[in-house]
């Protein structure tokens, strides 16, 4: 499976499935946009939202950096910095 890239709100969130290690912690923060699937890897639910500070909190909360945040209208990268 490719990296996924899923615009939520204002964000582009994409899960870097080479770094995940099925910590749970971004599950934790926003079960409604990323669920583990079949290889303990996070993926990002069709048509999940939440409000964008727990999207960045479940980045931030991501212990090996595998969620990249991006603003989708400037294209700046919010996360990781
Ligand atoms: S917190 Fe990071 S390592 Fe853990 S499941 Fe989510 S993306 Fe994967």
């Amino acid at each position: 499976m490719t990296d996924q890239t899923v615009q939520i709100g204002k964000y582009k969130v994409q899960v870097l499935r080479d770094l995940c290690i099925g910590a749970t912690s971004c599950i934790a923060f926003s079960p409604a946009v990323f669920q583990l699937d079949g290889e303990n890897k996070a993926v990002i639910q069709e048509g999940g939202q939440d409000t964008p500070e727990n999207i960045l909190l479940a980045a931030q909360a991501c212990p090996t950096k595998a969620i990249v945040v991006t603003d989708a209208e400037t294209g700046e990268q919010v996360w990781p910095k």
